[in-house]
């Protein structure tokens, strides 16, 4: 059995940059067996990443059409990468399965709220930490801003608020979980340092006692903004000691990067004692990782 995966993609429907049959039609160039669309999920406040609201019917609709049409050739499936804020996210289980009907969802955390109740968040924009993105100025101002340059504060919020995403709402796959190092730069804090190991195996923790999928996310490598995988290869070691089901995502944005680093990936893991990958196909599956290389 030969299967090559990948589950964390986006589209035009959000900020991706190919549409979804240019995606599919790359994913079968480059010997794709399984696929799945993960477009930014709707949110309730005005932002320029995320699929409208009013658009997901058109997103499924191309999804059918997709399969209908490309489905002898390659497995497809529709999903959602999905944000959570405390107190702008709504029920991403509930959602992704009975609003949505959704094969999985990805739960990811890119803006990052104080972690305190009384502070409330009408406007994720100005009154997040946000993470990701092409810019390394919104991630110092929102830490200088939202908590007075304290990283290992900071820090802490992101990953409490992935274990509440966890323990809330248990996506089937957790996305890029350490990406909150991505903008550091080794500028702040190493990631060999003893609190933010601390924060990174806490998160592990949830992990394993609600036992999802941890995605092994190629896309900093590739767009040169970080040097390493997420999670780190540290991080990943410990997870395969610990027999933490993984997935390899590209989290392709365009056509020409749906495969970016996917071989390269699963030969790392492999190099680090990995035995099994994850895959989907009506269910999560484990398979021995020799068939995705
Ligand atoms: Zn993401
Ligand atoms: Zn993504």
């Amino acid at each position: 059995m030969k299967i090559k995966a990948n589950y964390h993609s986006h589209s035009t429907f959000c900020d991706g940059k190919s549409t979804m049959e240019d995606m599919v039609l790359s994913a079968v160039n480059n010997g794709f067996t399984h696929w799945g669309f993960s477009a930014h999920a709707p949110v309730s406040y005005p932002n320029t990443f995320a699929l409208k609201s009013e658009d997901f019917d058109s997103y499924k609709a191309e999804y059918l059409r997709l399969k209908d049409k490309y489905g002898k050739q390659i497995k497809l499936y529709i999903g959602l990468e999905m944000d959570y804020i405390p107190q702008l996210a709504e029920n991403l289980r509930e959602n992704a399965e009975k609003n949505y009907k959704l094969d999985y969802f990805i739960g990811s955390v890119h803006q990052v709220k104080e972690n305190n109740p009384q502070i409330k968040v009408t406007n994720a924009d100005t009154q997040t930490w946000f993470i990701d993105g092409s810019k390394t100025e919104p991630y110092d101002e929102g830490l200088k801003t939202l908590f007075d340059g304290d990283i290992k504060r900071a820090a802490g919020c992101y990953f409490t608020q992935e274990i509440d995403m966890i323990k809330l709402y248990r996506p089937d796959v957790l996305g890029h979980c350490d990406k909150v190092v991505m903008h550091n730069k080794n500028r702040y804090f190493r990631i060999d340092e003893q609190w933010y190991k601390d924060l990174v195996y806490g998160l592990f923790d949830a992990v394993i006692e609600a036992s999802i999928i941890v995605e092994v996310n190629t896309r900093g490598i590739y767009r040169k903004r970080y040097e390493d995988f997420y999670p780190s290869t540290p991080f990943l070691k410990y997870l395969i000691e610990k027999n933490v089901p993984l997935v390899v995502s590209t989290d392709c944005h365009k056509a020409e990067e749906t495969d970016a680093l996917y071989k390269d990936a699963v030969l790392m893991l492999k190099s680090l004692g990995c035995k099994e990958l994850m895959y989907f196909e009506d269910s999560w599956k484990a398979e021995k990782i020799d068939c995705f290389i």
